[in-house]
């Protein structure tokens, strides 16, 4: 058997009742063998996959598998540390728990529901939060309502579930940084870049750093603390602006080698000079569906290009995909391409990924989202 955790309508011979959005579900075989317990939804995926061991789906089920993920947490080295709070704890299918993500800064948890069936479980999940995982988390804020499918008209809010806690200062790796999980982007920060961060701390010693959509300026505080010559941060959103500026002050007051810039990148890059010889590209995913594909490749190969121009000469580039549908492949050709345009040489130094504590469910490849390539370019 495999364990794919999504059961598509197609699939489905016929259903006993009417089960509504997000209630739970039994699937069974035709001769009425249990196959798996869900949430059913409306679409084309019927339902999202709980376990595949016949259990009711209540407050121990919850705290079981949250203490589960958490204990992956600690056992792969990003959890229980003094010097780094700043983890996701539930990446959906890759902990068996689809439609739910769950990043913790600090004590808190800031939990977010991509199917109603998570929605209408959030108090007991917000409960086994707290218990599972050993007073690591204190307080769990809710922010799903741009993540729940819009039809479904839930009405939800965002707020604390538990505790609530102004603190909003989280460590990543030693460095500290303001989460803004009210108004700032998915659960607040982009913890999914740490360990090509740390990567990027160990390449730009003496370097001329330029960060492209640096949002919350994670690539920027490492390069600083990796003893950059200087850091241009950039984004067109002024918002992102004052968060970088924010994050230097809480780690590197009035360090005078960083500056940041509200511009569109495209600009920027078309009117900078060719000093930089490190450049981080992490622009927002270019293709959310697969119809985008095309044009989306297309985006990456532009931008890249422009980097690829006017990057130093031993020049290090540093360039991301966050578009699920954007496979490795499709990433390097595009990249490759703008390569070739520039009549620059260039060498691949790594090839980068989401880090562990984004799993990938070995059944569900396309919980891969996240790529990047490190090139050296002369
Ligand atoms: N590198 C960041 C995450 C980047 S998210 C990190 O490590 O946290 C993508 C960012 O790109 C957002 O902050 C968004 O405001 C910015 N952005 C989107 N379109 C842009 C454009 N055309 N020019 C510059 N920035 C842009």
């Amino acid at each position: 058997m495999r364990f794919h955790p999504w059961v598509f309508s197609g699939a489905v011979h016929h259903i006993d009742g009417q089960p509504e959005e997000g209630e739970f579900v039994r699937v069974l075989t035709a001769d009425g063998c249990f196959i798996a317990v869900g949430h059913w939804q409306i679409g084309s995926i019927a339902v999202r996959v709980l376990s595949f061991e016949d259990t009711a789906v209540d407050a121990d089920y919850w705290e079981r598998r949250l203490r589960r993920a958490y204990e992956m947490r600690v056992a792969i080295g990003v959890a229980a540390r003094s010097d780094n709070d700043t983890y996701r704890l539930v990446h959906g299918e890759g902990d068996n728990l689809p439609g739910l993500v769950v990043d913790v800064y600090g004590k808190t948890a800031v939990m977010q529901a991509h199917s109603v069936g998570m929605h209408h479980c959030r108090e007991d999940i917000a409960e086994a939060l707290v218990r599972a995982t050993d007073g690591a988390v204190e307080n769990v804020y809710y922010k799903s309502e741009t993540t729940l499918p819009y039809k479904a008209d839930l009405g939800a809010e965002n707020g604390f579930l538990r505790g609530g806690s102004p603190d909003n200062v989280a460590l990543e790796n030693g460095l500290k940084f303001h989460i803004d999980w009210m108004k700032g982007q998915k659960t607040g920060f982009f913890v999914d870049q740490r360990d090509n961060r740390s990567l990027l701390e160990h390449y730009s010693g003496g370097r001329n750093v330029l960060n492209m959509f640096c949002y919350t300026g994670g690539f920027s505080v490492y390069a600083m603390r990796g003893g950059a010559r200087l850091v241009h941060s950039v984004d067109s959103s002024a918002k992102a602006v004052d968060l970088v500026n924010q994050n230097i002050a809480l780690n590197f007051p009035g360090d005078p080698r960083h500056q940041a810039f509200a511009e569109d990148a495209f600009k920027y890059l078309d009117t900078m000079g060719r000093d930089y010889d490190l450049i981080i590209l992490d622009p927002p995913a270019f293709a959310k569906h697969k119809d985008a594909l095309r044009h989306a490749l297309k985006g990456y190969t532009k931008l890249n290009a422009k980097a690829f121009e006017k990057i130093k000469p031993g020049g290090i580039l540093f360039t991301f995909s966050c578009s699920q549908v954007v496979t490795k492949d499709n990433f390097r050709t595009a990249v490759f391409t703008a390569a070739a345009m520039s009549g620059r040489s260039v060498r691949i130094l790594h090839q980068l990924h989401q880090p562990a504590d984004h799993p990938i469910n070995i059944y569900h490849p396309e919980g891969e989202y996240l790529k990047g390539l490190v090139l050296y370019v002369e």
